[in-house]
């Protein structure tokens, strides 16, 4: 589908909001009309009487539709808003579609939220998402919850508070919906990177520590994640965590969350690891309690694998366990999603994360056509998730959304009270400085005083961040420029 913008700059998002109504298309931004293309929007704006009026046409030459919409921008409002409401209404109306979020096509609605909770109170809020931005009724009053489950925790940090994030970019095997730049431990080229890989981050984990300790940082929580970190073996993850505890003063932090992730890298030996080396919170993560489907996508563990590794993790003492469930996965139904979700409340973990299937360039999953029809089916399963939570007493204390997620749905956390990760809220949110360590890692220090965050990146790649170790350490140099030491 093409887009036409015409004397109005909002290219990204009405080419963001376009995708929630054609996730499955190329929505082309004001290319020369493409051969065999037919579908096309025009969105313009004009001024009338002084005051400037939008409007959105769409035509579609193959099947003879058209739909029109324009709205006149009231005094104080945003013309990109308008610009959103009437190509929402147009699209709308030639697919039948009401994407939940209308025109919210950000990562983090719960943060906008916030934003209009603190200028209007939270029911004008609510009102000014569902009238102003199409924002279904449920989702307004979840963003609304989330807000406050957020603030709360928020308020917990301090200027100089950091978080730690460590990242191990090898898995099991490569899940086909990954985006991530993960390498499965099985490829020879993994085995024979992962020491170096290792070694690398034990030293970067050493500089980091050191560098918080001269510039006078505060560890609040602690994030080992990835990838799978649990395909460290057991020696190396005791050797990661003294590195840790050797590296940081830890008198102040509250949380280590070891995202064991995948029942097929755990062991009962590195579960008992994790936890003296100071874990207090791990994931496992089923993302489905279904055979089949996991076979489909490529997790190398069962059901049963799942159930044997949650029992051990309980057995050596954790009392702080995630876990995480994707709806819209080729395959799933809502029954059989419902049933997944009643067999890890029967586990009865701390908190469940329920993310929504997202389709990304780089996974060898194929955004078919097919696929993203589920999107009503998918809707019903976060639906459902949210009542049988709800009911269970969890309460949903973060969130974000991704683009091209099947009926452009949302991630949820959700937790029983006070087994909240404060570590997912700083680092959803922004709101705290995030020192990184590990390949694709990002360093995020907030200006005081300003929405702006300078980010310090480490190579994406495991290869490139062995082979360029010393460069890396070298830009480390910002972090401690940034503190004026
Ligand atoms: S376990 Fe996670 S990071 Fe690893 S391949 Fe699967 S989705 Fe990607």
């Amino acid at each position: 589908m093409i887009i036409h913008l015409i004397s109005n700059n909002f290219a990204y998002e009405m080419q963001k909001l376009s995708m929630a109504f054609f996730p499955d298309r190329k929505v082309s931004v004001d290319p020369p009309e493409e051969a065999g293309e037919t579908q096309f929007v025009t969105v313009a704006s004009r001024e009338v009487d002084g005051r400037p009026v939008l409007s959105a046409e769409f035509r579609d030459e193959a099947e003879n539709l058209h739909a029109f919409a324009e709205e006149t921008v009231a005094e104080g409002d945003d013309p990109e808003l308008a610009a959103g409401r009437v190509l929402y209404r147009v699209l709308s109306e030639v697919t039948g579609l009401r994407p939940k979020w209308g025109i919210l096509t950000g990562v983090r609605p719960s943060k906008v939220m916030t934003k209009h909770i603190a200028d209007k109170g939270e029911e004008a809020a609510k009102r000014y998402f569902t009238e102003n931005l199409f924002v279904d009724p449920k989702k307004a009053e979840l963003a609304a919850v989330v807000s406050k489950a957020e603030q709360a925790i928020m308020s917990t940090t301090t200027e100089d508070s950091i978080s730690l994030y460590i990242g191990i970019p090898f898995c099991s095997s490569r899940c086909t919906y990954c985006s991530f730049v993960s390498e499965s431990i099985a490829s020879p080229r993994a085995k024979k990177l992962y020491p170096a890989y290792f070694e690398k981050l034990l030293e970067e984990v050493k500089v980091t520590g050191a560098i918080a300790k001269e510039t006078g940082r505060t560890l609040r929580t602690i994030y080992v994640g990835g990838g799978t970190p649990s395909t460290l073996t057991a020696d190396q993850t005791l050797a990661l965590l003294t590195t840790v505890r050797e590296s940081f003063s830890l008198k102040d932090c509250s949380e280590l969350t070891f995202e064991a992730g995948r029942a097929d890298s755990i062991t009962e030996e590195k579960l008992h690891v994790m936890l003296e080396g100071g874990a207090d919170r791990i994931s496992i993560n089923p993302q489905t309690m279904t055979d089949s489907i996991l076979e489909a996508v490529g997790r190398n563990h069962t059901v049963q694998d799942v159930y044997d590794v949650y029992e051990t993790a309980r057995k050596v003492g954790f009392s702080n366990i995630n876990m995480d469930l994707i709806a819209g996965l080729p395959g799933d139904d809502p029954q059989n999603f419902e049933r997944s979700l009643r067999e890890i409340l029967g586990l009865d973990p701390e908190s469940i994360t329920v993310h929504t299937l997202a389709y990304k360039r780089s996974s060898s999953l194929l955004p078919t056509k097919e696929l993203f029809a589920k999107g009503r089916e998918t809707s019903e399963m976060v639906d459902t998730a949210g009542e049988l939570l709800f009911e269970a007493g969890y309460a949903p204390y973060y969130m974000y959304r991704q683009t091209r997620s099947v009926g452009n749905l949302e991630n949820v956390g959700w937790s029983k009270p006070g087994c909240e990760s404060a570590y997912n809220v700083f680092m959803m949110e922004e709101c705290q400085d995030i020192f990184a360590c590990g390949a694709g890692a990002v360093t995020k220090m907030l200006v005081p005083g300003t929405t702006d965050i300078i980010r310090v990146f480490n190579y994406k790649y495991p290869y490139e961040y062995v082979d360029r170790f010393d460069t890396l350490l070298q830009n480390k140099q910002k972090v401690r420029d940034f503190y004026g030491k």
